[in-house]
């Protein structure tokens, strides 16, 4: 049954309409939209399923986001920015992608001269920052934002939207009444079925392990990407946290029960291991936080819209983490909503505005997330000639400027 056909909690208007913009979601999607929504004079309600608390302090979850020059200056324009310690963000210098086992020669990337300079006058790719910082910083903007209120500890259970407005039911029994309203809960959304929205849903038949480990050699502000058989692994620079030695985010992928055996492995036995896994390159890595893990499924929503419904961050493209565009796409996307929304007749809920952001949204992400996978597939496959092919494209791939370009061009997404 669709939520348009679902008139129980409906039956009585217990609320006034007061909010002109309901968002399900105060992930980093949902906290961005109701900072853009809110400077355009729009009246948001973000309803969040996790507690306030949650918010204001959320726990380290082991992802140390890439952010591109456009999000960071995105973040700055909303004063998102300066609400992170700038010791705490880490500049990236270098992308290097290997082989691993074949022997070849790295893949290289760096920012082109004369390409914006970060805070110690070096260009940079972009920068690195850890996951429950940015949510951190949003929420402490967005909660001292004229036009925005929040309901945590709830979520959005079903909704109807009709021709002026959308009428929200929440866990709880209470209902809003509002004329958009904005999905931002995530690649596993309700929301987008509730709207009757598919997705394509890639599984990659992986998980994801993330943790911070410590050694003894500089890492040099340089991301390692390294495919050998039967493993991915990336070693992402982590600014000193004045600690001994320098600090990489591990990201690993590996089928399911070797994920699983490592998380309760004793961390010397992990640590060993992942000494040995990266041919002890950084030295002996010392594992210094939690683990933790994540299935490998990235999703596209068919459409971006339906009836006065809108789907931003992974509700509506849930990236692969191999190109480090999730977040910078969510940035991108609720962006593109307000501007649209902006345009409008008045109404944020405006048909053709909503189409028109599903259509540019669309234009803006789907190459890169089906070239994302083609490369994830490619990239950890050991059958057949996938081995050979992988060295064989690097090595080409390295040859050709202008692909090079392309590739630096889409990490840095300059302003
Ligand atoms: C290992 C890893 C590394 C990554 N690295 C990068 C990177 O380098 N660069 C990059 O750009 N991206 C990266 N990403 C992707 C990035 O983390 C995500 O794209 C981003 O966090 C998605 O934000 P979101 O707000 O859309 O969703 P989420 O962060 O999933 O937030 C959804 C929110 O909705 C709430 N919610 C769910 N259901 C309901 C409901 N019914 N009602 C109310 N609230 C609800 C949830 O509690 C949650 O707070 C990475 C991801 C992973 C896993």
């Amino acid at each position: 049954m669709s939520a348009q056909e679902q008139k129980g909690p409906f039956t009585q208007k217990d609320d006034m309409m007061s909010d002109d913009i309901v968002i399900a979601g105060g992930g980093p999607a949902g906290l961005a939209a109701a900072l853009s929504f809110a400077r355009d004079g729009w009246r948001v309600v973000v309803v969040e399923r996790a507690p306030q608390a949650v918010l204001q302090s959320p726990s380290f979850d082991g992802r140390e986001i890439a952010l591109t020059h456009h999000t960071v200056q995105w973040l700055k324009t909303y004063h998102v920015w300066d609400e992170i310690a700038s010791e705490l963000v880490c500049p990236l210098e270098v992308a290097r992608i290997e082989s691993g086992g074949m022997g070849g020669p790295p893949l290289l990337f760096h920012a082109p001269e004369g390409s914006s300079a970060d805070t110690k006058g070096e260009t940079a790719l972009g920068y690195l920052v850890a996951n429950h910082l940015i949510r951190k910083a949003l929420y402490k903007v967005a909660e001292r934002t004229k036009g925005i209120r929040f309901m945590c500890g709830h979520s959005v259970t079903s909704y109807q939207a009709g021709c002026d407005d959308v009428q929200v039911a929440l866990s709880g029994g209470q209902s809003l009444t509002a004329r958009l309203l904005v999905g931002a809960d995530g690649r596993f959304s309700k929301l987008r079925d509730m709207a009757g929205i598919g997705a394509i849903i890639h599984d990659f038949g992986m998980n994801i392990m993330v943790c911070r480990m410590r050694h003894p050699l500089p890492h040099d502000n340089t991301a390692l990407q390294w495919f050998a058989e039967q493993q991915t692994i990336a070693l992402l620079p982590v600014a000193p946290d004045g600690g001994e030695g320098s600090l990489s985010s591990l990201v690993l992928t590996l089928p399911p029960d070797e994920i699983a055996r490592l998380r309760v492995a004793s961390a010397e036995a992990f640590s060993a291991e992942i000494t040995q896994r990266t041919d002890g390159r950084l030295g002996a890595l010392e594992v210094v936080s939690e683990r933790i893990t994540y299935p490998l499924k990235a999703v596209y929503a068919h459409r971006f819209h339906a009836q006065r419904v809108a789907l931003i961050g992974d509700a509506a493209v849930g990236m692969h983490p191999i190109t480090a565009h999730g977040f910078n796409f969510g940035i991108r996307g609720q962006e593109i909503l307000a501007q649209e929304v902006g345009a409008a007749s008045g109404d944020p809920g405006d048909a053709r505005a909503l189409r028109r952001f599903s259509w540019r949204h669309r234009r803006a992400t789907f190459p890169l997330f089906t070239a994302t996978n083609a490369i994830a597939v490619a990239y950890t496959r050991d059958d057949g000639p996938f081995p050979l092919a992988r060295r064989a494209g690097l090595m080409l791939a390295d040859r050709l400027a202008p692909f090079k370009r392309a590739v630096t061009r889409m990490l840095m997404d300059p302003i």
